[in-house]
């Protein structure tokens, strides 16, 4: 491990069936500089949701991990510590939670580094995008009231529970996030979906999100990584350019046709 210290761990069972493997460890720095917002800092180092796509599995090489994307995470438990003197060198600048994780994976309901994240970066009054797959969330509406500045994005790339079971069998299902945006722009927080990478059957997202969003994103974001789950469900039509072109084009007008913004970023 270059950059941090390990400080314990431990393995646990999750999702009944994998164990899961925890190690905290101290970083040496926590701001980075990031090429979509000014600022981007992660909580953890790997996702216990795991998904089949995701590109932030080539984390792995920084770590000593032998286990596979999803089973592990390092905490980083002195990050808040860390963050509260860089707010105090650094330019302000708006802070994206995170890039190569999700900040309210199930994890963070023991550790609370995102939280605290939030309470340092409030109370230095920095603007915060926070993206994520949960509702735990809403846990900290109460924090989120407070920003200024802060948004909240959901990752949904289908409308389908079936599909999202295939490309993303541990994180949250759609109901639930469609559920946890509703409260919070309900409660004025500000709040955009990331449809990426965009899956098939998103036809029902403009109207499943409809007053539940201020904008949306849509994405092909093909990585390869998943190709062998489009390959075993017969879904390999679905990760061609014909494919983004078209569905991408017909989404972008249905969400306008519902007034909500909408870019296509490919
Ligand atoms: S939630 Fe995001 S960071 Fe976590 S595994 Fe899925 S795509 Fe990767």
């Amino acid at each position: 491990m270059k950059h941090e210290t390990l400080v314990s761990e431990k393995a646990s069972e999750v999702w009944g069936y994998r164990k899961m493997r925890t190690v905290e460890i101290q970083a040496k720095s926590i701001l980075s500089e990031s090429k979509i917002y000014e600022w981007t800092i992660n909580p953890y180092r790997g996702c216990q949701h795991g998904c089949s796509y995701c590109y932030a599995r080539f984390m792995k090489r920084f770590t000593h991990h032998r286990e596979s994307w999803g089973d592990f995470v390092d905490a980083k438990v002195n990050a808040p510590g860390l963050l509260a003197e860089e707010v105090k060198k650094k330019k302000v600048g708006r802070v994206w939670i995170s890039g190569v994780c999700d900040p309210y994976q199930p994890i963070e309901e023991e550790y609370e580094i995102t939280r605290r994240y939030l309470e340092v970066l409030q109370g230095n009054g920095w603007p915060v995008t926070i993206q994520t797959k949960s509702p735990l969330v809403l846990r900290d509406l109460d924090l989120l009231k407070r920003f200024d500045q802060l948004e909240v994005g959901f990752s949904i790339g289908t409308g389908d529970e079936e599909l999202r079971s295939i490309f993303e069998p541990k994180a949250p299902r759609i109901e639930e996030r469609i559920n946890a945006l509703k409260i919070l722009h309900r409660e004025e927080v500000r709040t955009y979906v990331m449809i990426a990478p965009m899956l098939p059957k998103t036809e029902t997202l403009p109207s499943q999100l409809q007053g539940k969003v201020d904008y949306v994103v849509i994405d092909k974001m093909n990585y390869h990584y998943a190709d062998w789950v489009y390959r075993k469900y017969g879904l390999e039509r679905a990760r061609m350019n014909e494919f983004f072109a078209q569905k991408g084009t017909e989404l972008a007008y249905l969400f306008r046709m519902r007034e909500i913004p909408c870019q296509l970023v490919f």
